[in-house]
């Protein structure tokens, strides 16, 4: 079983029916369905599966609102040379390829991402490589993309290797839904390829939802974790996929159960066609209160909000202290209120 990269292909198992502002909303972006995601999906209702809304185009993404933006997040703004992203003065992105092992029909960098673009050459990715090395205040390396991990080991160990002979580089962080969506990839060679001898080395992986974490990719994780590769992980907040206690809940859970540390929640970017997928800031914050109340402190991530032209990331979770002048009140995660001195 191959990864399905057509409508057609879709329409033979079942998962949309051909309609012409279908064809338009898939024009906009590459399909991409991996097998173990395919599997995953309830076929008894596919409209409303929490797996099949993130992959399957949608009619919706022809629908496109006065607010959203070719560049939600502003990385052309901050580009320096190509394949690099400066925004923070300590961290880099470093963006090596485009390609993806799925098409997520909410991606923040929806317009980037696709087999069609290509991977930075030798050259140009030297270039990003001289720009790290020549800049000491650079800590950490953040591989981004596309999907760092769809590079094949030889490659993803040269870009190790490269990192980790950059003195001042102490941490790379790799950025990927690989291990979620397409864990056959994670095999001995890739997981070799990420131990830089001097540098830490660290690995968040995007995951949605509880069922996204299937047998093979819970091997994955416990093999990647086993390595000794700290892992974190990072969740969007999406309309009828995960926009629910309940499944929040059930979500970071499971990835604590496979030692994966929730990092960030991700508030939905203004990306253009993805409206049907936006939830508000107030559910937002309303979904984290009653998560504090009912998981662990370890099953906790930060809610996130990317600032629309290139102003970077900002917690913005619910508020615990009261605004009264003469006394500091603070409110418990069971909603009662106490007096704290000034
Ligand atoms: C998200 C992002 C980072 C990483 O931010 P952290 O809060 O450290 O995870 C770094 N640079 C850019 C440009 C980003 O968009
Ligand atoms: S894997 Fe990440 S970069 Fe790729 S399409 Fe999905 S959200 Fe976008």
């Amino acid at each position: 079983m191959q990864t399905l990269r057509t409508l057609e292909a879709l329409e033979r198992e079942g998962l949309v029916t051909a309609d012409p502002l279908l064809a338009a909303a898939a024009e906009t972006m590459a399909i991409a369905l991996t097998p173990e995601m395919l599997a995953l999906i309830d076929r008894r209702d596919v409209a409303n599966d929490p797996i099949a809304r993130q992959f399957v185009p949608s009619a919706a993404e022809t629908r496109i609102a006065q607010e959203e933006l070719a560049d939600p997040i502003g990385d052309e703004a901050r580009s320096p040379v190509k394949g690099i992203v400066h925004r923070y003065p300590d961290r880099v992105l470093l963006k090596p390829l485009h390609a993806c092992p799925v098409y997520c029909r909410f991606c923040f960098r929806r317009e980037k991402v696709g087999p069609g673009g290509e991977a930075l050459s030798d050259t140009e990715l030297d270039a990003a490589l001289g720009y790290i090395r020549a800049r000491p205040e650079i800590w950490e390396v953040i591989l981004t993309g596309g999907d760092p991990l769809m590079l094949a080991p030889r490659r993803m160990a040269a870009l190790v290797e490269a990192l980790d002979a950059i003195a001042h580089v102490a941490v790379i962080r790799i950025h990927s839904r690989v291990p979620i969506v397409e864990p056959s990839r994670i095999g001995d060679e890739l997981i070799a390829a990420l131990k830089p001898r001097r540098a830490t080395l660290w690995l968040g992986v995007h995951c949605n939802h509880a069922r996204e974490l299937g047998g093979p990719t819970r091997t994955a994780l416990m093999r990647l974790a086993d390595a000794g590769i700290p892992l974190l992980g990072q969740t969007v907040l999406l309309a009828g996929i995960n926009d629910d206690v309940e499944t929040l809940d059930a979500l970071m859970r499971a990835l604590v159960s496979v030692r994966v540390k929730p990092y960030y929640l991700h508030h939905p970017d203004l990306v253009r066609g993805t409206g049907h997928f936006r939830v508000s800031i107030e559910r937002g914050q309303a979904l984290m209160r009653a998560l504090r109340g009912r998981l662990s402190g370890l099953a906790q991530p930060t809610y996130v909000l990317d600032v629309p032209g290139g102003h970077g990331k900002v917690p913005i979770g619910p508020g615990y202290l009261g605004d009264d002048p003469e006394a500091l009140t603070v409110e418990d995660a069971f909603g009662a209120e106490h007096r704290y001195p000034r």
